[in-house]
């Protein structure tokens, strides 16, 4: 199985711990139970995956932790050559908030420590007992606590050991700068939506500047998504169907879905695409082969037309919703 996981690439982050550029996402859908992502999970290290992609928010960790475990009992696994990312809920953002929401993750991972840990949306919400968007009136309740003092109590998070890498998600070219003028250590990841429909040329490039790496989200257009946001023609679904897509992946004799995630890997980004098909989990390994030639990158940039498939309406009218990214 370790023969596998070789084929994996990795990409050093700012503090000189490698994360596998290839994980598993295993964000909610409305077909996608929790007992599927352990499935999708065991399915994807037996796969050669070693990274998982999950979150406080997914209301998944406990499922993942049984993944995690099942694995590590059959001997295809051990927790050390596993990269687990989990992210801080919205509703934690208030500073003794913040350990609780790492430690009720680490429990249902069963791990002592998270190999990266991510602000999962630089946008506050209320506590309100269990829920994970408390809202009146149609409106997200959100709370006064601004990302700068999140940042924080992330970095004492690192300093406790439960956290190898501290990072967020979801974070604007000017949050980041603003961010950086008071951080003592800078964020080793930004993990955003990223697909040749949403190249975001400026955000790349800003965070490779200042030594952010960047994980892509959504990397197939996250197809099955239930569509929230209509921005006209651009029908979410199509992505892995477009033409350019296609006709690249047929000059490869390789897969539409392998071609958007080489397109990322091959530029030192990290792609976590969801599956719950053991079919595509694997098919969704073999992007480490093959390379796309310059012409093949300039078409998929090509392709970019400020397509989001996660937009989330009741935060939109936030100061610190990220418009940008
Ligand atoms: P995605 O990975 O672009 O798309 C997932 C969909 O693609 C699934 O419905 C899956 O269906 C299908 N799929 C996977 N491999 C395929 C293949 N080889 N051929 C055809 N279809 C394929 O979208 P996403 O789930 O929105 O994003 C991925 C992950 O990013 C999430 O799971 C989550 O971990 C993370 N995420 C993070 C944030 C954030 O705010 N930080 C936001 C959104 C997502 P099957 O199950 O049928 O294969």
């Amino acid at each position: 199985m370790e023969e596998n996981s070789r084929r994996v690439g990795k990409i050093e982050l700012n503090d000189g711990r490698l994360m596998p550029l290839l994980g598993l996402g295993t964000g909610k859908g409305p077909k996608v139970t929790a007992e599927m992502c352990q499935a999708a999970a065991e399915a994807a290290i037996a796969a050669g995956y070693r990274h998982l992609d999950t979150a406080f928010d997914y209301q998944n960790e406990e499922e993942l932790g049984r993944a995690i475990q099942n694995m590590i009992k059959q001997g295809i696994i051990s927790r050390e050559n596993l990269f687990i990312t989990s992210k801080l809920c919205n509703t934690h953002h208030a500073p003794s908030d913040i350990p609780l929401c790492l430690n009720k993750s680490l429990s249902d991972l069963q791990t002592d420590y998270v190999d990266l840990y991510l602000v999962h949306f630089p946008v506050a919400l209320q506590k309100v007992g269990d829920e994970l968007c408390p809202m009146k009136d149609g409106k997200a309740l959100t709370a006064d606590i601004d990302y700068v003092d999140v940042w924080k109590g992330m970095e004492a998070l690192q300093e406790s050991g439960k956290v190898r890498s501290i990072g967020v998600s979801n974070f604007e070219a000017l949050q980041l700068e603003r961010l950086l003028s008071v951080a003592k250590v800078t964020p080793a990841v930004n993990q955003v939506e990223l697909h040749p429909y949403l190249v975001q040329t400026d955000l790349i490039e800003y965070c490779q500047s200042k030594g952010i790496s960047l994980t892509a989200y959504g990397p197939l257009g996250s197809p099955g998504r239930p569509q929230n946001d209509h921005q006209g023609d651009t029908d979410p679904e199509k992505l892995l169907e477009d033409p350019v897509v296609v006709d690249i992946a047929k000059k490869h004799r390789r897969t539409p879905a392998q071609v958007l995630l080489r397109y990322h890997v091959q530029q030192g980004i990290c792609v976590i695409p969801k599956s719950t098909k053991p079919n595509h989990i694997l098919e969704n390994t073999k992007i480490f082969d093959f390379f796309l030639e310059e012409e093949d990158m300039s078409s998929l940039r090509g392709l970019n037309r400020g397509w989001k498939a996660c937009v989330l309406h009741e935060l939109k009218a936030h100061p610190f919703y990220p418009h940008d990214c």
